[in-house]
């Protein structure tokens, strides 16, 4: 247990054991080690909500298309969705976007210092800020996500209090890892933090015989905690229409999409397959069927091939369509759902993953 109070260098020997396990065991991310401001800013709202492994590849292709803040400034909103297709919760996309129109705008470009004056910009909420603030600036300011969370409620052997007790937790938290956080390195003592909990204290078994804070840790293993809330299953048919192209080129098939409308609070202005009108897809006409989670809904998907004449007869109709040639579906901004079956169905290249990366275990995809 560590007691900052009673016994200070209980903090000062956990923080030292921390950074030298880190220094020793990171994993070699993309984002590790940079200094900048705009690159650390796009991989903790990529991280926001999408497991680590697919933030990798997609933080190094964003990077490549907008290299600097001005350059995702100047850049349509069509482009930024279309290059954060597959990594789901496009609400961050477009904050993003506005963030650095905003920074261009009225801060010449410049990202605020502190972790208060990033709290300002659209899409940066206290976590957001905090993290910023801490590995760009050096601001010793704790960032306290579901990881930091399990790694002090073990070695603090504080009881897990479920959701009526979550905020007063994260806030108990939240103050001890101010009161304990490093003048020097505080944005890799947060890293080192997360680091440890998604890699040795883990949720189920964790690795306590390599821990480099086993000796201040009062429980040394699994802790109770509460139950996640059930997930809630529901059934949707989607129709999977392919046609041959009749114009010459390097694309001989076309595939039918429909753009959800900006009126939707859910994804507008995502390409989707169009739904179907009922779901219950006799077993003939099957093509396959998924399980796709966004939150805490389990969709079970039906996909039935459709032919183009029988489009209007079995779809609802829900946005402008477009068949679409096959070479360019993948520059769409489509949502996490209908990348799923195109690929699954061998229409789209499936993204590079690295298993080396271990995934937030909180984390889904939409
Ligand atoms: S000793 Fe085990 S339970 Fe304690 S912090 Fe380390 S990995 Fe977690």
């Amino acid at each position: 247990m560590i007691d900052p109070e009673r016994d200070p260098e209980s903090a000062a020997r956990f923080g030292r054991m921390l950074l030298d396990w880190y220094d020793a065991h990171q994993r070699g991310l993309p984002w590790r080690g940079s200094r900048d401001p705009y690159a650390i800013w796009v991989s903790e709202i990529m991280l926001q909500q999408t497991r680590v492994a697919v933030v990798v590849e997609r933080f190094q292709q964003f990077l490549e298309r907008f290299p600097s803040l001005p350059a995702l400034a100047l850049a349509s909103e069509q482009d930024v969705l279309a290059l954060w297709s597959g990594l789901g919760y496009y609400r961050r996309a477009r904050m993003l976007h506005k963030a650095a129109q905003f920074v261009m705008e009225h801060r010449g470009g410049a990202l605020p210092e502190t972790a208060e004056e990033l709290r300002l910009l659209p899409g940066i909420g206290a976590y957001t800020a905090a993290a910023i603030a801490s590995i760009a600036f050096d601001q010793p300011i704790g960032v306290v996500d579901g990881n930091v969370e399990r790694v002090f409620c073990r070695v603090q052997e504080w009881p897990s209090t479920g959701r009526s007790g979550a905020a007063r937790l994260r806030r108990s938290i939240t103050t001890l890892v101010d009161r304990i956080i490093p003048s020097t390195r505080p944005g890799d003592f947060n890293q080192a933090l997360m680091e440890l909990g998604a890699t040795l204290c883990t949720p189920r078994s964790p690795q306590c015989v390599l821990c480099p804070v086993a000796v201040d840790c009062s429980t040394r293993g699994e802790h109770p905690t509460a139950p996640r809330p059930a997930m809630i299953s529901t059934e949707i048919g989607c129709a999977l229409a392919v046609r041959s192209s009749a114009s010459p080129g390097p694309s001989h098939l076309e595939i039918l999409v429909e753009q959800r409308p900006q009126s939707r609070t859910v994804m507008p202005g995502l390409w989707q397959l169009p739904t179907l009108l009922d779901p219950n897809v006799p077993d003939v006409a099957l093509r396959m069927t998924l399980r796709h989670a966004i939150m805490r809904v389990n969709y079970y998907v039906r996909i039935r091939t459709v032919m183009a004449e029988e489009v209007d007869s079995l779809t609802r109709l829900q946005g402008e369509r477009r068949w679409v040639p096959q070479a360019e579906i993948a520059s769409l901004a489509l949502t996490g759902l209908t990348r799923k079956v195109l690929t699954r169905a061998h229409l789209l290249r499936p993204p590079v993953q690295s298993d080396a990366m271990q995934a937030e275990p909180h984390d889904l995809q939409a």
